[in-house]
């Protein structure tokens, strides 16, 4: 088996994959990035693409902490999305520079208070009833709408701009072997055939961090899973980005909308995704289609298509089961990260340069072939799903 060696090993091509493998190339460590099926292949094509500016998350107070920490990340982003800062995301796109907020009038007296508290600061704008999108005019919502400063992000583009100066350095493969030195300590990893070593391994696998949390001595109790059961209806839709929030400041629903060959997609998430989890799929579409219903009773639902995606949240544990930032965990040379939100994306890449940095300096970079082949980029729930009309 040939032996290559790199500084850097990062496992794992999602969002905090990529965006770390760009910090550690531009500090000048050679670094490379595996991924076992395809670029963004986990959770991240898979998200909603909101850059959370925490408003969902302060709603009733509860997690006013989370809240906080989220209101100082989209500004970062933005500035990577102008091509202001480092890693350039100029060439990607957004969906929607903003989102909405709508409310029936009974719950609006209990959020009234920390969404006018936003509006005083500029980040949620209450709107007149003629400056609503289409979607809410025209689908007989009665109550009140907000704009939220949230930028959605066009994520496969987002990827593809994160890839792009880095794609000789994201190699497609899984890992067949860990192999621990006699203290436990990481030495390689044995992948298609090739046995890679490094001087720090990171990894940003989501569920598999589970493997290596075992294999590295981390034990069993440092990851949690939360299940989700995504609900996407497709056909002639209107564009709508937003959370709904009627009996609970948890979103009833979170619809973003996707461009496809067969017009618009929704994608559901929030409340409607949860409840999901332990539903059928059929099961899962009739109650998202019910609660659309009635949350727009003025829209017409026959003859459109409907899809689930089911997907493990992979976290570290947290007691609450809520995880309030980016975690790293450290073992030796060897790194366990979750972003838990794109957002936090940036954060994470952050302490894991601050790692690598105790541990090595940057060095030449090596010129070896390694005998691997690219990863190339995966898809979104909805270009693989399979779409069925649901019978009334
Ligand atoms: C349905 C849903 C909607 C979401 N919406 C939003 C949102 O709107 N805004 C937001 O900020 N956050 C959102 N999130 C959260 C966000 O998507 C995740 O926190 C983030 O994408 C996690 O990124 P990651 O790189 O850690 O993991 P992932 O994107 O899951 O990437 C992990 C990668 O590791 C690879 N891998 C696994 N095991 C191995 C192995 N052994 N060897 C090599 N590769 C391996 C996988 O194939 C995968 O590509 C959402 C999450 C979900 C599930």
């Amino acid at each position: 088996m040939v032996t290559v060696h790199r500084q850097v090993i990062v496992v794992g091509a999602g969002i905090a994959g990529l965006w770390t493998l760009r910090r550690l190339v531009a500090a000048g460590y050679d670094a490379i990035l595996l991924e076992k099926e395809a670029i963004g292949a986990g959770q991240t094509l898979g998200a909603q693409g909101i850059l959370h500016g925490g408003v969902k998350y302060g709603l009733d107070g509860s997690n006013r902490e989370i809240a906080e920490k989220l209101r100082s990340l989209p500004p970062i982003w933005l500035e990577c999305l102008a091509g202001k800062r480092e890693p350039s995301l100029a060439a990607a796109r957004t969906l929607s520079p903003c989102q909405h907020l709508w409310a029936a009038d009974s719950w609006l007296a209990r959020v009234g208070a920390t969404v006018g508290a936003r509006a005083m600061q500029g980040e949620v704008k209450k709107l007149a009833r003629e400056d609503w999108p289409p979607a809410l005019r025209e689908g007989g919502h009665k109550g009140a709408v907000y704009e939220l400063e949230e930028t959605v992000i066009e994520v496969k583009s987002v990827l593809a701009a994160l890839a792009g100066p880095v794609h000789d350095r994201i190699l497609q493969a899984g890992i067949d072997e860990y192999e621990v030195d006699a203290a436990g300590g990481l030495m390689a990893l044995q992948c298609g055939g090739v046995r890679l070593t490094a001087g720090v391994f990171l990894f940003t696998a989501a569920t598999g961090n589970e493997a290596a949390a075992l294999a590295a001595g981390f034990g069993n109790a440092v990851t949690q899973r939360r299940p989700l059961k995504q609900v996407m209806v497709r056909g002639a839709l209107p564009e709508l980005f937003g959370h709904c929030v009627t009996a609970t400041p948890k979103p009833v629903v979170t619809i973003t909308s996707h461009p496809t060959g067969e017009g618009k997609v929704w994608y559901l998430g929030g409340g409607v995704a949860e409840d999901a989890t332990g539903m059928t799929d059929e099961e899962a579409m009739r109650q998202a289609r019910k609660k659309l219903s009635g949350i727009f009773p003025d829209f017409r639902w026959e003859g459109l298509e409907w899809a689930c995606w089911k997907v493990d949240r992979a976290e570290p544990h947290a007691a609450s089961r809520l995880p309030d930032g980016p975690a790293l965990l450290e073992r030796g040379n060897t790194a366990l990260a979750w972003p838990t939100k794109l957002v936090y994306a940036p954060a994470l890449a952050d302490q894991a340069l601050e790692f690598t940095a105790r541990h090595l300096t940057p060095g030449d970079m090596a010129t070896d072939p390694i005998p691997l082949p690219l990863a190339g980029m995966g898809h979104y729930p909805w270009e693989t799903a399979a779409w069925r009309t649901l019978p009334s």
